[in-house]
């Protein structure tokens, strides 16, 4: 545990907490946590499914048929990739376990992960846990956030079994650029390692096409593994619902592992989804909310002298630091002078360093608040 950096949201979370105490008015933009409420009609399904007489029993790790096969079901209709709901399906406690095991269940110690740079701290984090190392693919503003597979060195692409990459990212909101997920195939293929993609934004895009699965690319699919989330997609974080699917080698492995650590998802959140996945008339991510959110944000910030482009995708602004300050000292200071929670850029991995993150899910009016503080202390 010595080598495992505390959680940025702990940390973060712990701050807020103490300065409230002292009576502070604080607003955080530092956790992407979806703040408006799930769809009613999904929340009153949860509630029945809750009374079944059977539902608090043990589920199994593989979870119910009928909701693998709502996950296969669901991602023919919304990304044409059709997987075996047998073998390629697995359910997870939230995206950040699956990921955090995964890493567990793939990396021998001493073995390395390529990870997107700047990128969800999990990416990092699991390899620690499983006493791997972790070499960052960093995505930065000059390649419009997308990997350079070109700048890996042969001993690292040699000596790497995982690389993990998202998009729609956190924090960054790139898109994959078209062909990425086929050059990620090819290179797994030549360097016989497994491709995770995180696709816990799959449905938060702003503009253009919807975002595919990376599974639609063959090359991908032949090595890798998605991880869908629908913490972000129906605002349910704290429900803890995902899926692994793909790869059915890897989609094993995971589930091993798995069935020394957990006893699978809540019986009831596994119904609810099974019906949820079926459904096309339940509210989705409120895309209207944030993207007027977003643009008020990147109007704000440009008139107190921190432009950004506006994201394409989830839910975040990816702010370059305004001052010569480190984005630690900024952040801090943004804290203790204004009352304002942004992220470190470098808390995403070193390739954030000269990046605040300021998360969309607050009001305007806070949030037009927030940026007015930051402007009165520049
Ligand atoms: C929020 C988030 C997750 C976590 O999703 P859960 O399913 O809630 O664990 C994973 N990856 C990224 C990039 C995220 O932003």
């Amino acid at each position: 545990m010595d080598t495992i950096p505390e959680y940025v949201v702990a940390r973060l979370n712990r701050a807020i907490a103490e300065a409230r105490a002292r009576g502070v008015d604080v607003i955080s933009l530092g956790i992407g946590d979806p703040d408006l409420p799930p769809d009613p009609a999904l929340r009153k399904r949860l509630a029945l499914e809750v009374q079944r007489n059977d539902a608090a029993r043990y589920p199994t790790n593989h979870g119910e048929p009928a909701l693998r096969e709502a996950v296969s079901d669901y991602y023919q209709r919304r990304f044409g990739v059709s997987l075996d709901p047998a073998t390629e399906v697995l359910p997870l406690l939230g995206a950040k376990e699956g990921l955090a095991h995964l890493a567990t269940a793939i990396l021998d110690p001493g073995s390395l992960s390529l990870i997107a740079d700047p990128g969800y701290p999990v990416y990092a984090g699991g390899p620690l846990l499983a006493g791997a190392a972790s070499l960052p693919l960093p995505l930065l503003p000059e390649n419009g956030f997308q990997p350079d597979l070109s700048a890996v060195s042969t001993e690292a692409a040699v000596q790497a079994r995982l690389l993990i990459v998202g998009f729609p990212n956190n924090p960054t909101g790139a898109i994959a650029r078209p062909g990425l997920f086929g050059e990620l195939g090819a290179f797994a293929n030549q360097h016989d390692l497994v491709l995770c993609h995180d696709h816990a934004y799959a449905d938060i895009v702003y503009e253009g096409d919807p975002a595919p699965s990376a599974l639609a690319d063959p090359g991908f699919r032949a090595h890798g593994i998605e991880i869908l989330s629908l913490s972000k997609t129906y605002s349910i974080p704290g429900w803890r619902i995902a899926f692994a699917v793909g790869n059915p080698e890897v989609i094993a492995t995971l589930q091993r592992l798995k069935t020394q650590i957990d006893s699978g998802m809540f019986l009831a959140l596994q119904r609810t989804a099974t019906w949820l996945l079926g459904q096309t008339d339940i509210a989705g991510p409120p895309l209207a909310t944030y993207r007027a959110r977003r643009d008020l944000a990147c109007t704000r910030l440009g008139e107190i002298g921190m432009p950004v482009a506006p994201p394409a995708g989830a839910i975040y602004l990816w702010v370059p630091v305004p001052t010569d300050e480190s984005s630690l000292a900024f952040a801090d200071r943004v804290f203790e002078q204004a009352a304002v929670v942004v992220t470190p850029g470098n808390a995403y991995g070193a390739a954030g360093e000269g990046f605040v993150r300021m998360a969309l899910t607050i009001p305007e009016d806070r949030l037009a608040e927030a940026i007015e503080r930051i402007g009165a202390i520049l």
